[in-house]
């Protein structure tokens, strides 16, 4: 049996879970590319893979429970028990309060908050088993608050205390649990935000990039950095943290 690890990223067909991926893959990890649609996964693997790296396409939707459990068999079937799990799939529903419908509301809570419940608790029992497992969550600055976004910020403050709970339930198994809370990224969800607002993207990040101590937009790899860090071997004293990975101070 291989000792390689396993890692689990959810969302990974596109943005930032790809970039995680890529990334715990050239850390040597072996890594499930998980998405709602297991095709669409086919570029997230290839580019691992031709990298020479170890990845597999799962299809399932982290919301629903028996869709985990299947997709978590499959992990296991296939390369092994999962000990490194990033809850990364997200959704945005954005409106402002008096617009915003019920289903817009339940649709985002379903993913962030029900879809990483669902994953870290068809996963911790295979950490438990191994003594040893980093679970990451990606929160967001948004969780401290945001026009048009009560139903996101409310998740991502939501995915803050989740970590900080699984920190103190799992930290005696070896398990960490930690969360990363990214500014603006470049990805198809802040090109969704552009449109929204009427904006050129490329105005857009620029628009954003002059409000940022760093003078840029965040890019994937800023947070797949991060999430290696969390993820490593040396990070196993640090647990139940939020870090900011905004190009300055949040708090
Ligand atoms: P993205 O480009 O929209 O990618 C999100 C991925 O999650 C998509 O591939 C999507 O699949 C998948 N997904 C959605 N619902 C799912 C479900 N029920 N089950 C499985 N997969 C599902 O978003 P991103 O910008 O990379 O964001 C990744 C994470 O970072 C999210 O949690 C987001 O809230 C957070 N974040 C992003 C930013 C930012 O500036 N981009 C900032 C802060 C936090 P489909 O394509 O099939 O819908």
């Amino acid at each position: 049996m291989s000792t390689q690890k396993v890692a689990i990223v959810t969302g990974s067909a596109r943005g930032i879970g790809a970039a995680v991926a890529r990334r715990l893959a050239s850390d040597g990890l072996a890594v499930a590319v998980l998405d709602l649609n297991a095709d669409s996964c086919a570029d997230t693997v290839k580019s691992i893979t031709d990298a020479g790296g170890k990845a597999i396409a799962v299809g399932a939707d982290v919301s629903d429970a028996d869709s985990v459990a299947a997709a978590i068999d499959k992990v296991v079937a296939e390369l092994g028990a999962p000990t490194v799990l990033i809850n990364n799939a997200g959704i945005i529903r954005d409106n402002m309060l008096f617009k915003m419908t019920v289903d817009d509301w339940d649709s985002v809570m379903a993913v962030h908050l029900r879809g990483a419940f669902n994953m870290s608790k068809a996963c911790q029992k295979h950490m438990v088993d191994a003594g040893w497992g980093r679970i990451v969550n990606l929160s967001s600055t948004s969780a401290l608050g945001n026009r048009g976004q009560a139903n996101y910020s409310a998740a991502k403050a939501g995915m803050q205390g989740f970590t900080k709970t699984l920190a103190i339930e799992l930290g005696k198994f070896g398990i960490t649990a930690n969360a990363i809370a990214p500014g603006f990224i470049a990805t198809d969800m802040t090109a969704a935000t552009a449109a929204r607002v009427g904006m050129d993207f490329e105005e857009f990040k620029k628009a954003n990039a002059a409000a940022i101590p760093v003078a840029r937009v965040g890019e994937p790899e800023d947070i797949a950095h991060t999430a290696s860090f969390f993820a490593s071997e040396g990070a196993g004293f640090v647990s139940g943290q939020v870090i900011y990975v905004a190009g300055g101070p949040r708090d």
